[in-house]
């Protein structure tokens, strides 16, 4: 029987096996479905990493090279090219070419397999299924890892991050990135990504615009984008037609939640990931944490929030089972969730990390119970693309409201 089994080794499952070990736990074992540790950090090449954990930029593999080095040190267990296929709370089973398929029972588990990219079918854009067409993150991968320039001529639909940083890094690579088209009125990607990637760049990033129609059909001819009305629909005569190679689709991340699904994890509808209390559990002594819990901008929170995943799975593993109160965190206007959904009642200084719903200038968060506000915070502008952080610095003893308030 181990004392934790961590699914996923990229910056959450690392942080969460550092800080188990550290919390007293000696018999853990990560298991890394890719042959090396450390997730999606190894493919992001760009620079931009833990400038809040270390005060430095990093790129994505020093960033992750820190903590499996932290790892190796502690000569905490990682299994790679091993991949878990099932989950029962307590019971782990994983596939490999050495062990075949293996079922080990385990105290506790932590979730850490991150997300996956929206795929195009999704989309109903209409067109062949020509070659030409990549997620953001596979162009990523063939470019960054397997050394394949994807395109040469390169219309991106999407303003996520991972699409904002492939505009550039495909200009650097000799490619013309013509333009990239988001469906929203907002970017989806953080400032500094819309600054250092597109505007630096002189590249067009036509806010309320979508893809109509793709043209080729062996391999991507053109790309006609339009724009949308309020309601997402095209608008007749706005349509643009860029001469094109490649199209890149960055629209949106999906938490990896199969396996929360067959362990019986209550998920939620906004997130995609498992719905937790302040302690990152979602039950049975299962935990989650990082993209897996819910999509975040920047990968020092994954770590922070790992971290403390970590040390609370490895006190459950110690203690026990104890029965707790709970109380609710609701979202009102302008929030679209938060992180926990539910508190451990009496905890204090809990962090809550949310999303807001539109682009907000000037507005507040405020935290009520009972319509008696126990925090406000102001706040110059609050975008979708970037999640919010908030510390409870009071005693939580009643349901929380969660809400922006224009002023
Ligand atoms: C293109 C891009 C650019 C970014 N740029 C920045 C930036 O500039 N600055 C910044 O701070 N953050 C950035 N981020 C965000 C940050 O890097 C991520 O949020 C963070 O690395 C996610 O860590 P994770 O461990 O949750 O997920 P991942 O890194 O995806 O790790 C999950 C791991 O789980 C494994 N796994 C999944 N399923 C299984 C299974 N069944 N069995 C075994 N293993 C499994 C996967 O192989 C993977 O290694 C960027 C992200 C992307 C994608």
């Amino acid at each position: 029987m181990k004392e934790v089994v961590i699914i996923g080794g990229g910056a959450a499952g690392l942080a969460a096996a550092i800080a188990c070990y550290d919390a007293g736990l000696k018999d853990i074992l990560v298991i890394e479905r890719s042959q090396f540790l450390g997730g999606i950090l190894n493919q992001c090449i760009h620079n931009g990493f833990g400038l809040h954990t270390f005060k430095e930029e990093l790129t994505g593999p020093e960033y992750a090279s820190r903590f499996i080095k932290e790892v190796e040190r502690r000569e905490i267990k990682a299994l790679t090219s091993s991949m878990v296929i099932d989950l029962e709370p307590h019971r782990v089973t994983y596939v490999n070419s050495t062990e075949g398929v293996n079922t080990i029972e385990t105290k506790a588990i932590i979730l850490a397999m991150g997300c996956r990219e929206r795929p195009r079918g999704a989309l109903n854009i209409p067109g062949f299924r020509p070659a030409g067409i990549f997620s953001a993150g596979t162009a990523q991968r063939l470019m960054n890892i397997e050394g394949y320039l994807v395109g040469k001529r390169v219309v991106i639909l999407g303003s996520g991050d991972i699409g904002l940083i492939m505009a550039r890094r495909m200009t650097l690579e000799g490619a013309k990135v013509l333009a990239v088209a988001e469906l929203m009125p907002y970017s989806g990607g953080l400032k500094r990504n819309i600054v250092q990637c597109l505007d630096d760049f002189n590249i067009p990033l036509l806010l309320s615009h979508t893809v109509v129609n793709i043209e080729g059909k062996e391999r991507v001819e053109a790309v006609t984008i339009a724009k949308v009305d309020s309601s997402r629909k095209p608008i007749k005569g706005t349509e643009k037609r860029f001469e094109c190679d490649t199209l890149l689709l960055s629209v949106g991340l999906l938490p990896e939640n199969e396996l929360s699904k067959k362990a019986g994890l209550t998920l939620s509808p906004v997130t995609g990931g498992p719905i937790v209390d302040n302690s990152f559990s979602a039950g049975d002594g299962i935990f989650a944490c990082g993209n897996v819990l819910h999509v975040h901008d920047l990968v020092d929170y994954v770590s922070e929030e790992a971290a403390l995943a970590g040390s609370q799975a490895a006190k459950y593993v110690k203690e026990g089972f104890k029965e707790k109160e709970y109380i609710k965190v609701s979202t009102g206007f302008g929030v679209r969730y938060t992180v926990p959904q539910y508190i451990q009642k009496g905890c204090e200084d809990v962090m809550l990390r949310f999303r807001v719903t539109d682009i907000f200038k000037g507005s507040s968060i405020v935290i009520s119970s009972k319509g008696n506000v126990l925090k406000k915070i102001k706040r110059q502008v609050m975008s979708p693309g970037e999640m919010e952080s908030v510390k409870l610095n009071f005693k939580a003893d009643e349901d929380i409201l969660v809400e922006v308030v224009n002023e």
